[in-house]
């Protein structure tokens, strides 16, 4: 991938920072976030940056969180409306010390999107909440546009690759959601490269279409570094296409399957070709109102004087 640089990068990068966000695409060190944040799409991560799991692949912090910021979910609205995006995707840390698993920061941050930006659509990422119903309800109840939420491996790797989540309990986690928000489409999204088969990237699949996800999401696993898991084995573009073709067999509406791609990685697109639409039909998107230089612009009243 090019080396992240570019007008609208720096931009957003200022912009993350002043309004003291976070987002995946840093935290996860993401490759694609050059491309993606040049195109004004990032993944806001809710509830700090610290985790209270600790899963081999993944590069966020593991320890004891900061206590819940009640600001966060303005803030982070200000920030999309701020970028007038018409599709935004917002995600967390696991938050296994919080009674809810941290659902109402979600709730109250998709509530505040749609209140200043009706027309963006918001995709939610969600962690498991160890499996509580009340805490998915809640989510849903804010209406996102996608409930995703990632089974990450397959369900023999599970234990070495993300040991504190339950193959089981992510399928029961979208058999309930289907139960309660049938109209909410349902996306999932896996890694290879940890030693899996592709049988068993098939049966993952079968078991994911027949709890209700609609939308799939495959990419190669890459250590973020020499304290990670090791990467088993690269796989090639020809096995990717395999991958998307025999999940589209199996019956999801969208497949993207690649060595770069990310649960969040054209996401806007992953949900409109879902919906049976063209790329060409989501229009262009809105120019970007320029980021002033004096930093200090970017505060609060200005924000609130900006239309929704
Ligand atoms: S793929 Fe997702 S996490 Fe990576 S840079 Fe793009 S929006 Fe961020």
């Amino acid at each position: 991938m090019p080396f992240p640089a570019g007008e609208h990068y720096q931009d957003l990068k200022t912009l993350v920072a002043d309004l003291q966000l976070h987002t995946v695409c840093e935290a996860a060190r993401c490759p694609n976030i050059g491309e993606c944040w040049n195109q004004r799409t990032a993944t806001f991560m809710l509830l700090g940056n610290v985790c209270t799991r600790a899963c081999g692949f993944c590069n966020i912090a593991t320890g004891r969180p900061e206590p819940v910021d009640a600001g966060e979910p303005e803030r982070v609205a200000r920030a999309i409306a701020y970028l007038k995006l018409q599709y935004a995707v917002l995600t967390s840390v696991n938050r296994d010390d919080l009674p809810d698993g941290g659902a109402h920061i979600f709730a109250a941050t998709l509530r505040a999107i749609h209140d200043r930006l009706p027309d963006c659509r918001v995709e939610v990422l969600i962690p498991d909440f160890k499996g509580d119903p009340d805490a998915l309800a809640a989510v849903l109840a804010a209406a996102p546009a996608v409930l995703n939420h990632n089974v990450e491996t397959v369900r023999r790797l599970g234990a070495v690759v993300h040991p504190q989540a339950k193959y089981d309990r992510t399928l029961e986690l979208f058999r309930r959601a289907a139960r309660l928000a049938p109209e909410i489409p349902l996306k999932s999204g896996y890694m290879v490269g940890h030693g899996e088969t592709f049988d068993e990237c098939v049966e993952l699949m079968q078991d994911l279409c027949a709890a209700g996800v609609r939308i799939l999401t495959v990419g190669q696993y890459l250590r973020p570094s020499q304290q990670h898991l090791p990467v088993e084995r690269y796989w090639t573009p020809a096995e990717f296409a395999d991958l998307r073709e025999r999940g589209l067999a199996i019956g999801f509406d969208h497949v993207e399957a690649g060595a770069l791609v990310r649960s969040s990685y054209h996401a806007r697109e992953q949900e409109a070709a879902a919906h049976g639409q063209a790329p060409h039909e989501l229009g262009a998107p809105r120019p970007l109102r320029a980021i002033p230089a004096d930093r200090s612009l970017i505060t609060l009243p200005v924000l609130q004087d900006e239309p929704s």
